[in-house]
């Protein structure tokens, strides 16, 4: 089949052209991002792959369905920049990978919460340059501290199995409940008891209209003083400006991101010569208790190659007429 990807880099072709030789697809590569002003490069291609910041949103679908793409391949797990029902009318299928390393972004979520509290990233520079002093390193055991999860899905669920190897005590909530999590320990519970008992809250939800800036100024204020919040997830899951409050408050203790609501603006590109625009994300800079890294939890060998051979099997089980079993709808 005929695939135009968009969004791509290096390591896209990279792990994709290897995993290629198991289908034989046509594979064309663009660097630029899916959105009104890009799609009509899709003509003469049945299938678009795209990634999490590309917009395929109604109008771009309808752009698709002009020039005759029959299949999106999401090459992620999350699928909030596709508009289903626009889809769906104009009968153009979806795909995703649902699973390709859970471990690739849990393993993240305790780099951002060991570092944050440990503040190894500080005590690099300072030993670079000769400076051995330790005061303002001084962090917490993470043993016996109560961690919240929201979302015991399957990046969620191996969290907690990782945090439960450190002696944390795990409190979990989702909209389903999972014997697996019940089994290792973990105490399902409501919102508010996540917020009011957690020293930790670590975010592992889908952003859908329900999660769309869960984490408020109302959530915030029932949280523990000084608490740490990590979004490993979907930026908009965070209502940042309220963030930001809770930081100049002290409120929150730490901030771990790797996802950010108007990340598609930033992340993935080198602005290390440009001057940033976004005063929001700015702010957030300036916080010493804050750790930003640019939507890099997937980001291991592992979860590459398992990303390119769900994608292209995707791909192939379309062009084939099978089931589609990763098919969203
Ligand atoms: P998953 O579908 O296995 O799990 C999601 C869980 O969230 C499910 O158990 C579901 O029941 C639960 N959920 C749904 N609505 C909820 C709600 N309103 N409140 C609480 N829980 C709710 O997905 P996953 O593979 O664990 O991925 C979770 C999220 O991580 C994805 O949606 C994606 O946004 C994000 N993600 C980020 C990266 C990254 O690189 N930073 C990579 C992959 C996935």
């Amino acid at each position: 089949m005929q695939v135009i990807f968009f969004s791509s880099k290096t390591y896209d072709r990279q792990f994709f052209q290897s995993d290629n030789q198991h289908h034989s697809h046509e594979l064309y590569f663009l660097d630029v991002p899916l959105h009104t002003g890009t799609a009509s490069l899709a003509t003469n291609y049945q299938a678009v792959c795209i990634f999490v910041n590309d917009v395929a949103n109604k109008e771009v679908i309808q752009q698709l369905a002009d020039v005759g793409v029959k299949l999106i391949a999401l090459r992620c797990a999350g699928y909030n920049n596709v508009d289903l029902a626009a889809a769906a009318q104009a009968g153009i299928q979806v795909v995703r990978v649902p699973a390709y390393s859970p471990y690739s972004v849990a393993e993240h979520t305790l780099a951002l919460i060991l570092t944050l509290n440990r503040k190894t990233h500080r005590a690099y520079n300072r030993v670079k340059e000769g400076n051995f002093s330790l005061n303002g390193l001084m962090g917490f055991d993470l043993h016996g501290k109560t961690v919240g999860l929201i979302g015991l899905g399957k990046i969620g669920k191996v969290t907690a199995q990782i945090l439960k190897g450190f002696g944390c005590q795990v409190l979990g909530y989702d909209v389903a409940t999972d014997q697996e999590c019940e089994q290792m320990g973990v105490v399902y519970s409501s919102l508010d008891e996540i917020y009011t008992q957690s020293d930790i809250i670590s975010l592992h939800c889908p952003l859908t209209p329900q999660t769309r800036h869960l984490i408020n100024r109302n959530a915030i204020a029932k949280m523990k003083r000084g608490v740490m919040l990590i979004n490993t997830s979907r930026g908009a899951l965070i209502d940042t400006p309220d963030v930001i409050e809770a930081l100049k408050t002290e409120h929150i203790g730490y901030l771990g991101l790797d996802v950010y609501e108007e990340e598609a603006d930033l992340f993935f590109e080198d602005l290390s010569e440009k001057v940033i625009q976004d005063d929001i994300f700015m702010r957030l800079l300036s916080f010493p208790n804050v750790l930003i890294t640019g939507h890099q939890a997937f980001f291991t060998r592992n979860a590459l190659q398992g990303i390119a051979q769900v994608t292209l099997q995707n791909i192939s089980d379309f062009e084939q007429q099978k089931a589609l079993v990763n098919a969203v709808r």
